[in-house]
């Protein structure tokens, strides 16, 4: 019989696999101290909320890292050793981890579920195919699992009611026992380790911890947060490789197209912001790249609602895309 403790979960923990957790202990800035140190001296709320937000978002885009590094915040989190073991790798963090030394080891061990049971994956050397293991291979994964468990905690606690010395005993311990640390990070290094481990190619069960953590963050940087999953998590790169395949085979009319959605999107933002004038409005368009006649453009125009968006960032990709033409 396993000797769980009563207070298990801590409040607000957001709980992780079968016996472990995440929660929030502490936190140092959010959204304003980011866009303070980006402006340096200007102080909290000397400017609109849409600038800050335009302000995080450049910042990310651009890998202007340091102002997210003015973020920090600390967890305390109870993981396998095994996941601890990747973790631990995250090198600019700060750590406490519970002592085996020093304390006894507790009675909890990771157990998969039998829906994360899977075979080894034949094309990513480090990680599970998506077709589960059968049932009855599963019962015997489970069994090993539970049978190691108990049997090393068994010869651990004889040697410890033994008087060997903690530091030695604990060695006996499998790595899918449960320890806890608080970790402590700033936010830039935060998005690091979140963009590392909540991707597809990390193993499952940082994953849980990973995409829990992403929640908290969410919660105290709410517009970096968002910027970090638009530019980072949903973003991508082009190697040169890519990039030259991308010139060759795109057809230009493709690219032409894009380009004039984005002229058009340019217009509309910039009317936005300052409306203007029908007769000003098929200028700006062609000042911004735009080729399509007169008449097009005031059909387009009126016919559709042309999402705005952020002027710069239109610019950037329509500068991307006029150099694969
Ligand atoms: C899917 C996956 C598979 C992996 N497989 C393996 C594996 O098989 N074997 C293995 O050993 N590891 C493996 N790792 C771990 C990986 O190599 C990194 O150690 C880990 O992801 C931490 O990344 P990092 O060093 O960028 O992060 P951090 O240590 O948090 O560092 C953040 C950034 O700070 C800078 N930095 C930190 N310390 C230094 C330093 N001393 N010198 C210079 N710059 C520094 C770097 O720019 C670094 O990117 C794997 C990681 C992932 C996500």
């Amino acid at each position: 019989m396993r000797n769980m403790s009563k207070d298990k979960y801590p409040e607000r923990a957001i709980r992780c696999l079968d016996h472990g957790f995440i929660r929030l202990v502490d936190s140092m800035g959010g959204d304003d101290a980011i866009v303070q140190a980006a402006r340096v001296s200007y102080g909290k709320g000397t400017t609109k909320v849409s600038r800050d937000r335009a302000l995080i978002r450049y910042l990310m885009r651009h890998g202007h890292t340091t102002p997210f590094e003015m973020v920090e915040l600390k967890f305390h989190c109870k993981i396998p050793i095994f996941v601890a073991r990747q973790w631990v790798r995250h090198r600019t963090a700060n750590i406490n981890e519970y002592s085996l030394r020093y304390s006894e080891a507790r009675d909890e061990f990771y157990i998969p579920e039998r829906g994360d049971i899977h075979f080894q994956s034949k094309f990513n050397v480090q990680g599970r195919d998506t077709t589960e293991a059968p049932e009855s291979l599963k019962d015997k994964v489970i069994a090993y699992f539970k049978e190691m468990s108990d049997r090393s905690f068994k010869m651990y606690s004889e040697l410890n009611e033994a008087g060997i010395a903690r530091e030695l005993a604990r060695a006996i311990l499998p790595v899918n026992i449960y320890t806890e640390w608080y970790w402590k990070n700033d936010l830039h290094n935060i998005f690091h380790f979140l963009q590392l481990r909540m991707d597809n190619h990390a193993q499952y069960e940082i994953r849980v911890y990973a995409n829990a953590m992403a929640e908290l963050v969410k919660s105290i940087a709410p517009i970096a947060y968002k910027a970090f999953e638009d530019y980072v998590i949903n973003g991508m790169r082009f190697s040169r490789f890519e990039k030259s395949l991308l010139s060759k085979r795109l057809p230009e009319s493709a690219l032409e197209d894009i380009l004039e959605d984005i002229a058009y999107k340019i217009v509309a933002t910039l009317h936005r912001s300052k409306p203007r004038s029908e007769t000003e409005l098929y200028e700006l368009y062609q000042k911004n790249g735009g080729n399509d006649s007169q008449t097009d453009f005031d059909l387009k125009w009126a016919a559709s609602e042309i999402e705005a968006g952020n002027v710069f960032e239109l610019r950037e990709i329509q500068r991307k895309l006029i150099e694969l033409k």
